[in-house]
């Protein structure tokens, strides 16, 4: 079950508080579908429900599923049964409930299905298990909504779906085509994060760059202003909120360039996460990603002249269909050309409809983990290199957690969960620090992913 932070509004003396009922919610998947079990739990807070922190106390659980990779899958299922088994009361909802029937042929008891973002429909479903509460005084929730992400920084959402079709991926066909929420909305919800106390803002969506192409960037009023749905404009905006701000998911469309301006300004975090996927044009060109891997090459060194602090993380797969070793050593040589900081790999994995399966030439099993194996010893030496460039300078660290004297931060380089740390040691005013302090550390040690630093 997810630790969920919930603080009970005050009850005033003369009101005698019903008992409210209490919905467990287990959220697997990505950052995305971590916002979707945000953008629930709000709703169901604001009507008056309690979040159970086990399934004991639960009087129905949420499970919100990830049906992307064939494991992610099954890791929803086994969720769903063991919900099932330790509660009875059971709803599904996010990607994994597109297949309803899937999901009814393993698990026939659960209560409902519902799919990704729909939200009305899981609330609505919520209110059939177990009807809401009528205490006015209940219906209190945080302005910011509820987080299931530290205070010091959220997720926030721009848009849902996706326009592009890449031959490995079934979200197109999970999440829809691109919907962008209005830039007036995006903004007015990170205004809401700040006040809260929020001092990172991570922008996430299916296809970041793209964000408002589907409104014709339709422009919405904020703080007086016109704000038109554009990332450059967006992020423009966000970055005038005080707060870190970090892009990620960003298509490697020709108009990325325009952010850089806004990284070397201080607007927005210089980080880039920015998946290539493969650097062979026939394998680019067989997965329908933009094939230009000799001109991205040209950007990257473009776009570090403008922000030499500038961090690229990447994901990466290997072993699609009818990758050769030819395609594969194309890969190896344009990384160690490239110098990316960050990078992610994955074994091609057979999703169940995505187009690629039908492609010739399924690279075998065994290959896949060799190929593997190689790409992250190759990154690992690209890592270090990089990493060992940072010791002796000042950087900026966004301290996550302090345990005794040991704090724990990241640096500007480094998003949550998926990149590395800077380790303040012992002693050095350490003690003082607390999640969500930012302050300036001179880096002392590196290895591949972590570094280690001390506060100025
Ligand atoms: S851009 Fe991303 S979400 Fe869209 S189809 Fe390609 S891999 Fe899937």
């Amino acid at each position: 079950m997810c630790a969920l932070e919930t603080t009970d509004p005050p009850v005033p003396r003369a009101v005698t508080k019903t008992k409210a009922p209490k919905v467990g919610f287990v959220s697997l998947g990505c950052p995305k579908a971590l916002v979707d079990s945000e953008r629930i739990l709000s709703q169901l807070r604001a009507e008056g429900y309690e979040t159970a922190a086990d399934y004991a106390g639960a009087d129905v659980v949420v499970v919100n599923t990830c049906g992307f990779l064939d494991s992610a899958r099954a890791e929803s299922l086994d969720a769903i049964g063991e919900a099932l088994a330790e509660n009875g009361r059971v709803i599904v909802t996010g990607c994994l409930g597109a297949e309803a029937q899937t999901i009814r042929d393993v698990h026939p008891n659960v209560l409902a299905i519902t799919g990704p973002h729909q939200y009305e429909a899981v609330v609505n479903a919520v209110h059939s298990a177990v009807p809401a509460p009528h205490d006015p005084f209940v219906n209190l929730v945080p302005p910011q909504g509820v987080k299931l992400t530290p205070r010091h920084y959220a997720y926030l959402k721009i848009s849902e779906g996706c326009n592009h079709r890449c031959s490995f991926c079934i979200i197109p066909r999970l999440r829809g085509d691109l919907v962008s929420r209005p830039a007036a909305d995006v903004l007015g919800e990170a205004e809401r994060l700040v006040r809260a106390g929020v001092r990172e803002l991570l922008v996430i969506s299916q296809d970041t760059s793209a964000y408002g192409v589907d409104v014709k960037y339709r422009e919405s009023e904020w703080r007086g202003r016109a704000v038109p749905a554009r990332i450059t404009d967006l992020a423009a905006a966000l970055g005038e909120l005080g707060a870190w701000v970090r892009l990620h998911y960003v298509y490697p469309y020709p108009h990325v360039d325009q952010l850089i301006p806004l990284m070397a300004e201080g607007k927005v975090l210089p980080y880039l996460d920015i998946p290539f996927q493969h650097a062979s044009p026939r394998i680019l060109k067989a997965m329908k990603r933009p094939a230009a891997e000799a001109k991205t090459l040209q950007r990257i060194r473009d776009w570090r002249i403008a922000v030499p602090e500038l961090t690229i993380r990447s994901t990466f797969i290997v072993g699609f269909p009818g990758e050769t070793e030819q395609d594969f050593r194309q890969l190896l040589d344009w990384l160690e050309e490239a110098e990316l900081d960050r990078v992610g790999c994955f074994r091609y994995e057979a999703v169940q409809d995505a187009l690629a399966n039908a492609l010739p030439n399924a690279v075998p099993e065994e290959v896949k983990e060799e190929r593997w194996h190689r790409f992250m010893a190759a990154q690992q030496i690209i890592s270090a290199r990089r990493m060992q460039q940072r010791v002796g300078k000042d950087i900026a660290v966004i301290i996550d957690e302090v345990d005794g004297e040991q704090a724990l931060g990241r640096s500007m380089a480094d998003a949550p969960e998926i990149d590395g740390s800077v380790y303040l040691p012992a002693g050095k005013g350490a003690k003082k620090l607390k999640a969500g302090t930012v302050l300036t550390a001179r880096v002392t040690r590196a290895d591949e992913y972590d570094l280690w630093a001390e506060p100025v």
